[in-house]
């Protein structure tokens, strides 16, 4: 094993940048060649089937069978012209990962033999067998159909020889099994509720829009190396490697020249991405060792989302042909930063307001802090739910872990916005406000400088921070869709805006004009939401406290978060706001709990292995090896200089034996907690008992495998060290 550790480390330093294949063009002359995007549309499909799919998906609506047929048609010629053989449905079931089932375009034709052809039929609907993809019970196995039908939408898109259609995945019966779906309903909410509360400011606006800018953060590593440890194949992360002497302390990574061979990487992909019409912009070293990443323009939520999947697919290929893994992991290695995917959020209207943004007038600004406060009011009233949509169990490693967003939900405003908050709890009494009262208010409001954003101090500990112009949700991880937080947000504020709009027009039946009927509502909400309100530093234990008596919760475990997906304000958002169905949530959340389950006892699996077959038979070789020294010893030396000699040798051999007997026995308990869970039959209790249970032992076993990495001879170490795997490129 030593041997592959080192002839990884040859391979590596043998490694030349391979150049990338840049196109001569500029990116906009070659931006979205591989999409069938609206331009395309218009050359390709009969004028009146153009205007039919830009009608439904302006308004969110189908498309009937004729004009499907007609796009189907269209959509071949394009595709073929391109060199396009296959094509298939592109969906996201409830795993991390897209799913996609190829199709050659031929039919056989009873006066031509074999054809190209694809139908409407086909481009609608397809019925993937969906009994191996995960649905929590909602599907029984004999009901194994499910059928995914077009997302108008999101765009099609040619990879390599395939048109991939993006598609909603629902099962027989009408359940979603997928995570478009329902987040196509939450971005409708939304689009409602907004729409009902600008009505207050404009009669104009008739759509708004959820946009989303999203940061992949990332680490890459080399291919060999990564193929020489087991743990990062088969687990996505380290299990066991003491830290580096050096990592990050010096602070000499984050936006230091980036390597010539990741250079190179970056630059392929972002062609690649730049045909799937793709913006990225972004790219920079991170905080760790060989870590990186990318971002780009924002786009219409659900777009950004099937971008943020694609582009994550994208990259672990074009890795590939650089000779590099790419880590999604928001964890891979204890000790140093772990990788989140900021979620930069706003809203926008079809007037083009971006309802985030401070505006030029009192009216403007009115609208402005009440979408402000009611995302604030939303995210106060379910703290637990977005936290159970971002807390998973390769999250749970970096939420609260001093370099990320902590488990505790909190949102900052920066001081400009915190006076200006504080300043109407002050000014409206809740009796009738006098004129001069009003206008000194309307004043103040009408003087919010228009570019926040410079003004907006920067807070890195929040994980739900305002930032100018729109609110960054920090707590999603690397791995993950942003699809389950963007559901969440989404729903969430848009039941805020709903019952908000209710309270207010109750106030204006009652008399009260428009302005301060807003004006009270919003001073409530203020008020109410004042726990979730926090500019300080959210790493600090202070704050842990703090937090505590405001009576904001501090979840880390997966099982513990989970849970709150179904409490009552939980089934207020997403059931009564027509998200799910009792059952779709059901299943959804029996999913997450099984994925907790399976991601434990996979680790658990990896590293007992790991530790029993790699470690101990090293630490002994090793032992052996003194062993024999000390025997040599003993015939070279008289028996006073032996005693001395052999001392230091013999603590050695103890401490090496102590840390293999710990190990086995902490393995032994591990495997006996393992098969106690597994027959737990209650899939909640099973996850609880893998998190109490079997998951504490990772960490005890890691410890001595840790010491042991100090202790034995570096070359018989069978695995590539932390030092070894984040400094060569
Ligand atoms: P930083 O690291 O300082 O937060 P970045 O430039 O890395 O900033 O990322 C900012 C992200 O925010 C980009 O993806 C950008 O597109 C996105 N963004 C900017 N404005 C909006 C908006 N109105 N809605 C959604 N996302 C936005
Ligand atoms: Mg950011």
């Amino acid at each position: 094993m030593a041997e592959l550790r080192f002839s990884a480390l040859r391979e590596v330093f043998s490694r030349q940048a391979v150049s990338p294949d840049l196109p001569k063009e500029k990116i906009s002359e070659y931006y979205g060649v591989n999409v069938f995007d609206l331009p395309k549309m218009e050359r390709y499909l009969p004028r009146g089937t153009y205007l039919s799919v830009k009608e439904a998906i302006d308004s969110g609506t189908t498309i009937s069978r004729e004009v499907a047929d007609k796009v189907a048609t269209g959509m071949k010629a394009w595709a073929i012209e391109k060199g396009v053989t296959h094509y298939t449905h592109w969906f996201h079931p409830l795993t991390d990962a897209t799913a996609e089932k190829h199709d050659a375009f031929i039919e056989r034709n009873d006066y031509e033999g074999l054809v190209e052809s694809f139908s409407g039929e086909l481009l609608v609907q397809q019925e993937p067998d969906a009994s191996s993809f995960p649905s929590g019970g909602i599907r029984n196995t004999f009901e194994a159909r499910g059928y995914t039908a077009w997302d108008v939408s999101s765009p099609a898109f040619i990879v390599g020889t395939t048109l991939c259609i993006p598609t909603v995945f629902v099962s027989y019966t009408g359940d979603a099994l997928d995570y478009k779906t329902p987040l196509l309903k939450a971005l409708y909410a939304l689009d409602r509720a907004a729409v009902d509360v600008c009505q207050y400011f404009d009669k104009n606006v008739k759509k708004v829009i959820a946009t989303l800018g999203w940061e992949q953060e990332y680490f890459l590593i080399d291919e060999a190396l990564y193929y020489a440890r087991p743990d990062l194949v088969l687990a996505d992360r380290t299990l066991m490697g003491h830290q580096s002497s050096k990592d990050q302390q010096l602070a000499d990574h984050y936006f230091s020249s980036i390597p010539e061979r990741v250079m190179a990487f970056m630059e392929d992909f972002e062609v690649e991405a730049y045909k799937l019409g793709i913006p990225v912009k972004t790219r920079h070293n991170e905080v760790a060792p060989n870590q990186f990443e990318c971002a780009p323009l924002f786009e219409e939520a659900n777009l950004s989302v099937d971008h943020n999947q694609l582009i994550m697919d994208i990259m672990k290929r074009i890795a590939r042909k650089h000779k590099f893994r790419v880590l999604f992991h928001e964890k891979p290695f204890a000790g140093i930063n772990g990788s989140g995917k900021h979620s930069n959020w706003s809203m926008v209207t079809n007037t083009g307001i971006n309802l985030l943004a401070p505006a030029k007038n009192p009216k403007g600004n009115l609208q402005f802090l009440t979408f402000l406060v009611t995302v604030i009011k939303a995210v106060n009233d379910n703290q637990d739910l977005l936290r159970a949509s971002v807390l998973t169990e390769t999250n749970s490693y970096r939420l609260g872990g001093n370099e990320a967003p902590p488990a505790i939900m909190s949102v900052f405003l920066g001081s400009y916005l915190t006076a200006m908050l504080d300043d109407i709890v002050e000014k409206v009494t809740g009796k009738k406000m006098t004129p001069a009262e009003k206008t000194e208010l309307k004043l103040g409001i009408g003087k919010i400088p228009e570019i926040l954003l410079d003004n907006t101090d920067r807070n890195r500990t929040s994980p739900f921070a305002f930032t100018g112009n729109r609110f960054e949700f920090r707590a999603v991880g690397s791995s993950a869709s942003c699809a389950p937080a963007m559901i969440v947000l989404n729903a969430a504020v848009a039941d805020t805006l709903r019952t908000f709009k209710k309270e207010a027009d109750s106030l204006i039946a009652k008399g009260i004009k428009k302005d301060e009927a807003i004006f009270q509502v919003l001073k409530r909400y203020i008020v109410e939401s004042s726990p979730i309100r926090f500019e300080g530093d959210g790493y600090s234990g202070k704050w842990e406290k703090e937090a505590m008596k405001r009576g904001l919760k501090n979840i880390k475990s997966v099982p513990g978060s989970l849970n709150y997906y179904l409490s009552k304000q939980a089934r207020k958002v997403l059931i009564d706001g027509g998200i799910f169905t009792l059952r779709e949530l059901e299943g959804r959340v029996g999913v997450e709990y099984e994925k907790h389950t399976k991601k434990v006892q996979i680790e658990a699996r990896v590293l007992g292995d790991l530790a029993i077959n790699h470690i101990v038979p090293t630490a002994i070789k090793y032992m052996t090896e003194l062993l024999e020294n000390i025997k040599s010893l003993a015939m070279v030396f008289n028996e006073i200089e032996f005693e001395r000699l052999a001392g230091a040798r013999k603590e050695v051999i103890i401490g090496i034996s102590d840390h293999i007997s710990m190990i086995k026995k902490l393995v032994n308990e591990m495997i006996d907690e393992r098969r106690k869970a597994n027959v737990i039959e209650n899939i909640v209790e099973r996850s609880f008992a893998y998190e109490k249970n079997v998951k504490p032992y990772l960490e005890k076993i890691r410890y001595h495998i840790d010491r042991l990495e100090l202790t034995v001879d570096n070359e018989i170490w069978p695995l590539p060290k932390y030092r070894e795997l984040l400094f060569t490129r």
